[in-house]
């Protein structure tokens, strides 16, 4: 049966579908090209091995893409956190609404199954790190963790009311080739404009997981063929942290520069809606047979050195 992956052209959403197309899956792209680009999937695209619809799931015109499809993969956001505090309605409705469209069509097409990218944002400061799945009380501190809550409230209510199954991942920071946003990405944008001066938001010691992204797509694969209950919430992340002042330090030494003055904003928040610190417990998913296969400071050089490539 074909599947159908929403946000496909964007950073993580092109490796799902490199996954899936080399997994011989018939594989179908609903996207807006808000944050992603069709160069991301010009491989696929130049040999007919995918289809491709331009579209926004705010607006009609893409519901009868999901016709005889077995399984949405849903990963169409907004994904910036720091944007959240200054355009909520925006991530309201990119997110929750876009969702809940998203699970209407699949009601009236039959589609049975939706994978859904959630976020470590979702347990906001927690108490408990590495912060298992069962952490409670889920109390977000952005717009963004508490728009992805409600997608997961509302993906869990459809499928107990409507006979549908889910997979739910809680990333931690994905990283890697193709990447659009994130520190490792802001760093090397401010370098390459300024090779003499960092500016640093926050206090630099904010310490959270990082995890390249084939490692990630291979992780909800993994899940994703494994696990079969009605609503299966799985963390994905590597095993430690990393503080953003090593990243910056990795970041110059991998585009080769020296004496770069950090300038740090301050405070042990990077911006509205920031967590000090972030470690994902991936206990769950390692019970079910998957391991991280590398770390957070490993899981960076090799996201910087593809970002520079
Ligand atoms: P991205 O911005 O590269 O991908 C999102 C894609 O969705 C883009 O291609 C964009 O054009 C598309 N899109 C957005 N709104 C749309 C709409 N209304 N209709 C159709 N297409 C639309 O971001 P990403 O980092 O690849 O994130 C993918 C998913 O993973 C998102 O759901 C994000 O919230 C989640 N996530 C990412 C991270 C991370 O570290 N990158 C962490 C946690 C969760």
């Amino acid at each position: 049966m074909a599947c159908v992956v929403t946000g496909g052209a964007g950073f993580i959403g092109s490796h799902l579908v490199d996954a899936l197309v080399a997994r011989g899956e018939a594989v179908r792209v609903i996207d807006s090209l808000r944050s992603g680009s069709e160069q991301n999937l010009s491989a696929h695209l130049s040999r007919d091995r995918i289809l491709f619809r331009k579209a926004d799931l705010l607006e009609d015109g893409w519901q009868d893409f999901l016709s005889g499809a077995g399984r949405v993969w849903h990963l169409a956001a907004d994904p910036d956190v720091r944007q959240g505090a200054l355009t909520p309605e925006s991530q309201v409705r990119q997110n929750i609404l876009a969702t809940w469209r998203v699970l209407e069509a699949m009601r009236a097409a039959g589609v049975p199954e939706i994978v859904f990218t959630s976020t470590s944002t979702v347990y906001g400061d927690a108490k408990v790190i590495p912060t298992p799945e069962d952490y409670s009380p889920l109390e977000p501190v952005s717009v963004y963790g508490a728009t992805k809550l409600s997608c997961e409230a509302l993906i869990s209510a459809y499928c107990h009311s409507f006979g549908m199954k889910a997979w739910i991942f809680r990333f931690a920071n994905i990283i890697g080739k193709r990447s659009n946003h994130g520190v490792i990405w802001d760093f090397i944008r401010k370098l390459s404009g300024n090779p003499h001066r960092l500016e640093i938001l926050g206090d630099g010691r904010q310490s959270k997981s990082y995890l390249e992204v084939s490692a990630c797509v291979d992780a909800m694969l993994y899940a994703a063929d494994h696990a079969s209950g009605r609503v299966n919430t799985f963390n994905i992340g590597s095993e430690d942290w990393i503080d953003v002042r090593s990243i910056a330090d990795l970041v110059v030494e991998e585009m080769g520069l020296s004496g770069v003055e950090y300038i740090f904003t301050g405070g042990e928040r990077g911006w509205i809606g920031d967590v000090p610190r972030m470690q994902l417990s991936v206990q769950k998913l390692k019970s079910l047979g998957w391991k991280p296969p590398l770390g957070s400071r490993e899981s960076v050089r090799m996201a910087i050195a593809a970002m520079l490539e």
